[in-house]
């Protein structure tokens, strides 16, 4: 697999290239625009091409991901609020197009005081439309959906949904799931053994299809299994452990498909000194790979 992390890009889309080949990725996951913002300056010439010629700099560091903004709620009853959530998202996986990015993951929204099923109507309604709409500016970029962990009123908890909301807005080349560990260990799936892992897999085959994995997050799980909550742990330090990790990183289904930390940066040693806990993350999962 590809291993590497979400990279911070403060003072520019392209400078994250730099941070990620500091931290060892291999490939990184990114924000174009503030994550708990609504607006978005649109993209220079110069954003696009200072980004292109660090994507060619660092071409080790492939693919790169999209992290579509918290504040995109396209499960909304709100039709207001939907509207608003689906020109961002719109935004969004334009900008991937302008700037070549492949994958772009999203998270699937909640249905607040509606119901599951008019949340899922809401979500297959938006990305139908956006298939549509991006379909010139962004031909090349796969949108996923993000499993979740199904705090509140959270959809994308189950298999079941996301397949629900892919058949509804598809077939469709362009459409994927981005595999979140943390959040589909806390939505009850367990990973944690190599035969828990393998019935969790055999389950998202028959109900998504395995081909609908395009990349992943890796997170170990502050919570226990099943508890609903997304609070990441540092790898091998929460309740998926190492073995889970394990499972993942030698499935030779995945190889050359990337996979990003979303783990707290950094700690203190004894000493006070800050530590790059991306390094250590990263080193600990390339550890767990079978010689
Ligand atoms: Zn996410």
């Amino acid at each position: 697999m590809r291993l590497g992390a979400q990279m911070s890009t403060a003072g520019g889309t392209y400078t994250a290239f730099k941070r990620g080949e500091e931290a060892g990725c291999e490939t990184m996951l990114i924000f174009t625009k503030s994550n708990r913002q609504w607006q978005a300056k649109p993209l220079t010439d110069k954003d696009v091409s200072q980004f292109k010629e660090a994507a060619e700099e660092y071409s080790h560091i492939h693919p790169v991901a999209v992290h579509a903004s918290y504040l995109i709620n396209v499960a909304s009853p709100d039709e207001a609020l939907w509207e608003k959530s689906y020109e961002a998202l719109k935004i969004e996986v334009e900008r991937c197009g302008q700037l070549s990015i492949p994958l772009i993951t999203f998270h699937p929204g909640s249905y607040v005081d509606s119901s599951e099923e008019a949340g899922l109507h809401n979500i297959m309604r938006a990305l139908k439309r956006l298939l549509e709409e991006t379909e010139e500016s962004a031909p090349g970029v796969t949108i996923c959906l993000e499993t979740m962990a199904g705090q509140g009123t959270n959809l994308g908890r189950t298999f079941e949904q996301l397949a629900q909301v892919l058949d509804g807005a598809g077939p469709d080349e362009r459409l994927g799931v981005c595999f979140d560990t943390c959040h589909v260990f806390s939505a009850g799936y367990d990973i944690r053994t190599p035969e828990a892992y393998a019935a969790t897999m055999k389950e998202f085959d028959k109900v998504i299809g395995l081909e609908r994995v395009k990349f992943f997050h890796f997170n170990d799980s502050k919570y226990d299994l099943g508890e609903n909550k997304d609070r990441h742990e540092h790898i091998g330090r929460g309740f998926i452990g190492e073995e889970g990790f394990a499972n993942f990183v030698n499935d030779s289904r995945w190889a050359g498909h990337a996979a990003h930390l979303e783990t707290p940066k950094t700690e203190k040693d004894e000493d006070g000194n800050e530590i790059d806990m991306d390094q250590v993350n990263l080193e600990k999962l390339r550890s767990l790979v079978k010689k």
